[in-house]
């Protein structure tokens, strides 16, 4: 027989994460993700009492992106043990909106931070799963800021290069950590420039064994690049480096490099307005989500929209017209 787990309270929820029990913050984090109108309430209440308690601006939060074979999980592995040794306190979370698409995960297939994941130092949440981009990426932000609450020190926010998840992950982090391969032919392999002009660093992994000579010429061919791109708005110039992952080298320059940003970011004053900016930008995201939620949970609603859908498919309708039609019937409701 199945025990179920006895639900818990608000102050269970709001006592657990503050005193950084991961059972309940895994649960805290599972509320979050729920659709149920009964938990959203109750997740939105917690949202809202960590917030007053949170210290702000403590986690620094870090985005992870590149290409699917490039080293992720193996470099969050190695930096985040790091890490904890050095005596911060880490949370993972990814974003792989890839597995509503295939219904399985590309991240889902492999090993998966397994030293890390025992390190009491440490706590790693796989991806959030819904029907939207935008979904994910909200619940990520709140996941984040529960995390934070429950007094890690850094956040590392992971995603894959092959969508629009980087944009979405970006908006969320203080720092943008782009991971490429060397020696693969055409450096620029899949990652488009909008991607590396995203970046506050690369760090091209697997510079080990043979591979060592390619990813040196791959990273003077990268730090020239970079200097062709427009000054990033912070004033930051991203830097290459070379790294592996596997073998534990240049993770600690890495670091350093990060630490600098942030002296950087926060000596300019970037660092707080660019937060301020995103939290703005999260609040029109989960609006622009939750209203849509709302209106296809409209029986009518939802009824008039298939009407128009057919219209606008088989081109009796115009698109315009049709969204008159239903902002019209919005309005009535
Ligand atoms: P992800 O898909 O980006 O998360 O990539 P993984 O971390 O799963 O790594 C993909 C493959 O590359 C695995 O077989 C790793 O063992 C290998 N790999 C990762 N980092 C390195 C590295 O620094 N050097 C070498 N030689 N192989 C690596």
């Amino acid at each position: 027989m199945v025990k179920r787990r006895k639900r818990l309270r608000l102050e269970d929820y709001i006592d657990g994460v503050l005193n950084s029990k991961r059972g309940v913050l895994s649960r805290a984090i599972t509320l979050i993700e729920s659709n149920h109108p009964e938990d959203k309430e109750l997740a939105s209440q917690l949202s809202d009492a960590l917030q007053s308690r949170r210290t702000p601006d403590k986690a620094f939060r870090i985005g992870v992106t590149g290409v699917p074979g490039v080293g992720k999980s193996t470099f969050i592995e190695s930096f985040g043990l790091y890490l904890c040794d050095l005596g911060y306190k880490i949370a993972v979370l990814t974003i792989d909106p890839s597995s509503q698409r295939t219904g399985g995960s590309i991240l889902g297939d492999k090993t998966r931070m397994d030293e890390l994941s025992q390190h009491p130092n440490a706590y790693i949440r796989p991806s959030a799963s819904g029907s939207s981009l935008g979904g994910v990426a909200a619940k990520t932000r709140e996941s984040m800021l529960l995390c934070e609450a429950a007094g890690f020190d850094i956040v590392l926010v992971e995603t894959v290069g092959v969508g629009q998840s980087e944009t979405a992950v970006k908006g969320m982090v203080d720092f943008f950590l782009l991971l490429m391969l060397a020696g693969a032919g055409d450096e620029l392999q899949g990652i488009k420039k909008g991607i590396m002009e995203m970046a506050d660093a690369i760090a091209i992994n697997k510079s080990d064994g043979n591979n060592e000579t390619a990813a040196k010429k791959a990273k003077g061919e990268l730090t020239q690049a970079l200097h062709l791109f427009p000054r990033s708005e912070s004033g930051w110039q991203p830097q290459v480096f070379t790294i592996s992952a596997v073998e534990k080298k240049g993770i600690s320059d890495l670091w350093a490099n990060l630490n600098q940003y942030q002296v950087f970011a926060k000596s300019n004053l970037f660092w707080t307005a660019n937060r301020q900016r995103q939290n703005v930008k999260w609040l029109h995201d989960v609006l622009q989500y939750e209203l849509l939620d709302e209106l296809k949970r409209d029986e009518m609603i939802k009824e008039k929209l298939k009407e128009l859908e057919l219209g606008v498919k088989e081109g009796r309708r115009s698109v315009p017209k049709a969204v008159k039609i239903l902002l019209k019937m919005i309005k009535k409701t």
